[in-house]
């Protein structure tokens, strides 16, 4: 059976046509899918009961299976849905006042295998996440806990830029105006760097922002941590960061894991100052986060307040991330962790954070 969820309006349009049906009733379909949420086809009131009958027959209208959900003291929640293929991927709502975000996964697993990453580190790449995959994890966050979801992320498990057609494809879902309109400006999508689709990025038409990975500008360093730092040096990073910010008049945000010992020195915020130069930027210091095998150190308050204070006198727009939902392995570069160990241990690392956090 084929999925009504896999199908593009314009694919279901001609769907429509093709059974004879007036055109209106591909966006009935659509809003029954992708607002309404439901997954049954014979629920699809305002359709004609024969056309509903006709559609059973072919069509399922399946979404992605919840399996499990994780309240964090800081109230994001962690999602794990199923998919299709008995896989699974992981999903964080993060509420910050009036926005109401949700981080997406876009792969299974995640090939690149950055060192400072437990995605990359301990799960095996399975595959890429289709465009409907990617959307469903929005929706059913929103309707899960009945909130209107105002943001979306694509920082969760996976490198979105290896699966650039399918997130592009999602962002137009969930953008539609049938749909979950999320506008554009509201969404973000986070790279470690693949520069030829920073550059298609840059053209694509609707005001996406941008987040580098960057953690170091020092092209030694960046290529310990990031494997694929070598194949994109960070003078042509520069160069397509450039390009996007020209198209777009956006600021673009550097992302930067602070990891104690090794990106932190008067040096490191030297490069960083004339690799950034006059590009409209904001930096968002994250403070790393271990995993267990992690070859780093989290940094402690006094490091982070250290290094945050000095960020602060470069002249772009620094913030520094509080690690959201760090109590359920909820925060960046920790969703590949809950899978990994059985529900006993789950419970021993939610006593180890809570202490750690003290
Ligand atoms: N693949 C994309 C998006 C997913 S990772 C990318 O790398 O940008 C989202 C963010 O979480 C990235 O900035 C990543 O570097 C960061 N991150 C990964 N592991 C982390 C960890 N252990 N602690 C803190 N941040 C981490
Ligand atoms: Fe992949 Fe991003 Fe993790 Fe690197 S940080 S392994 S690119 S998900």
């Amino acid at each position: 059976m084929k999925n009504l969820r896999a199908m593009t309006l314009k694919e279901l349009q001609g769907l429509v046509k093709g059974l004879g049906e007036k055109p209106y009733r591909a966006i009935q379909i659509y809003k029954w899918l992708w607002q309404k949420g439901s997954d049954d086809i014979e629920s699809f009131s305002d359709l004609p009961k024969r056309f509903r009958i006709e559609l059973a027959q072919y069509f399922e209208a399946k979404g992605l299976l919840e399996k499990e959900r994780l309240y964090s003291e800081d109230g994001s929640v962690k999602f794990i849905f199923g998919l299709h293929d008995g896989l699974e991927v992981e999903s964080v709502y993060i509420p910050d006042r009036n926005r109401k975000t949700v981080c997406v996964s876009t792969q299974v697993g995640c090939p690149i295998g950055c060192e400072i990453c437990a995605t990359g580190k301990l799960l095996r790449y399975r595959r890429n996440l289709k465009f409907w995959e990617i959307a469903e994890q929005v929706l059913r966050i929103g309707k899960a806990l009945g909130v209107r979801i105002t943001n979306v992320v694509y920082m969760g498990m996976g490198e979105p830029f290896l699966n650039y057609d399918e997130v592009i494809k999602s962002i137009e879902l969930i953008n539609n105006d049938h749909t979950l309109k999320i506008g554009a400006r509201k969404i973000t999508v986070s790279t470690v760097g693949i520069i030829p689709k920073i550059y298609e990025l840059a053209e694509y038409p609707r005001q996406v922002k941008l987040a580098i990975s960057l953690h170091t500008a020092i092209q030694s360093k960046r290529e310990q941590i990031i494997p694929i730092a070598r194949r994109f040096p960070l003078d042509e990073l520069r160069e397509a960061v450039g390009a996007y910010y020209r198209s777009k008049r956006r600021f673009v945000t550097f992302e930067y894991v602070l990891i104690p010992g090794f990106n932190d020195t008067d040096e490191d915020i030297e490069a960083l100052r004339k690799f950034i130069g006059n590009l409209p930027s904001k930096v968002n210091i994250i403070p790393f986060n271990p995993f267990p095998g992690a070859e780093f150190r989290a940094p402690t308050d006094r490091e982070i307040y250290r290094f945050y204070e000095k960020m602060m006198l470069l002249p772009y727009t620094i913030t520094l991330r509080k690690s959201k939902g760090r109590d359920v392995k909820a925060a960046c570069g920790q969703l590949a962790l809950l899978r990994q160990s059985n529900p006993h241990k789950i419970e021993l690392h939610l006593s180890d954070n809570r202490h750690e956090l003290r």
